[in-house]
Parts: structure tokens; sequence; C-alpha cells
């Protein structure tokens, strides 16, 4: 377990693939293990590494994971079977704006994939959270571009940051869920569903 985490650093490493910063990690996976934590659903797997890490935060934890690049997709189920988290771990391969869940819920959500969409992401996922449930975002400052927007920045990426931005301020103004930022890592939002009884 522990080699095959140290190789899939390498391998983003070597082949760009934005995997999460450390001390975000950390930070998740005691949130994990002190919210008591067991089913997770994230959106953007990549090749696995926080999924797998999210899940061996704590006993029994069950992950269900999206990711709409083959390659990338194929890439985590081998690094799934390497650690030995087959069971508790499923990959889904396709986009996350056209996957149905059905009736299943989770008691968090990590919120991972394309940051233009992540309002998109909020809104359609958010009705498969459990009552008390939490959603957490990554990427909140998107390598501290976020509030630091210059006029010397492409077209895209000025349309990418604003979308973040808006995010944020999504957030900040839903009244369905109470939100705390963190300036751990790349940034991280932890938002609380209010519910009645907590
Ligand atoms: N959570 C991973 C990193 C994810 S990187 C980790 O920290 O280890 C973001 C991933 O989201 C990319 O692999 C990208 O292909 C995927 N992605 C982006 N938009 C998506 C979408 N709409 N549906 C599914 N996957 C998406
Ligand atoms: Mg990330």
């Amino acid at each position: 377990m522990k080699e095959t985490i140290i190789e899939m650093e390498k391998y983003a490493k070597e082949k760009n693939v934005p995997i999460i910063e450390k001390e975000s990690i950390k930070f998740i996976m005691k949130f994990i293990k002190l919210n008591n934590i067991q089913t997770i659903l994230e959106i953007g797997t990549a090749i696995g590494y926080s999924g797998i890490l999210m899940t061996s935060a704590a006993p029994d934890v069950q992950l269900t994971t999206i990711e709409r690049d083959e390659k990338r997709y194929m890439e985590a189920i081998k690094n799934v079977k390497k650690c030995g988290l087959e069971h508790q771990i499923e990959v889904v391969f396709q986009d996350a704006l056209e996957v149905s869940l059905g009736e299943r819920s989770f008691d968090m959500i990590f919120i991972d994939a394309a940051k233009g969409q992540y309002t998109k992401f909020f809104e359609k996922f958010s009705h498969y959270l459990k009552p008390n449930g939490v959603i957490i975002t990554d990427n909140i400052h998107f390598h501290g571009l976020v509030g630091n927007r210059t006029k010397d920045m492409s077209k895209n990426l000025n349309s990418l940051v604003s979308k973040i931005e808006d995010y944020i301020e999504y957030l900040k103004t839903n009244k369905e869920f109470t939100t705390k930022f963190y300036d751990i890592g790349d940034g991280l939002s932890v938002s609380y569903k209010n519910d009645e009884k907590r």
C-alpha cells in the first residue's frame, strides 16, 4: 500500500496528473476519522490517489468515485487492485454530469473534477447527500489565482478563475449549507448541510 502510494506520487509528477496536496489529504483523512464517515462519493478519481487514501483513513469506508478519462480510469482500477481495496472502492467510468446513482446516498462528497463545473457538481450531487452530510471541495484557491486575477492571464484561465470565484460566492450565499473555508494546500471548503438535528 505505502509503496503503491509512492509510485502513484511519482507517476502523477511525471505525467502531470493533478493529485491532491499532502496537507489537504491529511486534513480530509482526519475529518473522515473524527466524523465517522462511512460512505464517500468522489467526483474526479484521476489515478485513484485521493480515493485510496480516503478509503484507508478508517475501517469500513466505502467509496464510489467517478472518472471520465479512460486512461486515468484504467490506471485507477490497477492501483485499487494493487492496494487490495476493490471491495471498498467502486470506480465509475463516466462523465459525472451524466451519471445516475439511483437511490444511493453518502455521508461525504468530495468534489475534485473540472474546476469550471464546481457549481454544477454541487447542485447535482447534493441530492445524494445523507442528512447531516458534508461536501468537501478541493482547489478552491486554484493555485493562488482566486482573488488574484491579472491582466495578462489567458481568456480561458481568466474564465476558469472567475467560475471558481462564482462557486465560492454560491457557497457563501447557499441557505441550505454552511461552508467553512480552509487555507490548506490549494484551498479546501467544507460545506455542512443545515439539518435540524446535529
Ligand atoms: N481526486 C484526484 C485528482 C483528480 S484530478 C486526486 O487528488 O488524486 C481531476 C480529474 O477529474 C481528472 O482526472 C479529470 O479527468 C476528471 N474529471 C473532470 N471533469 C470530470 C467530469 N465531468 N466527470 C468525471 N471526471 C471528470
Ligand atoms: Mg484537486
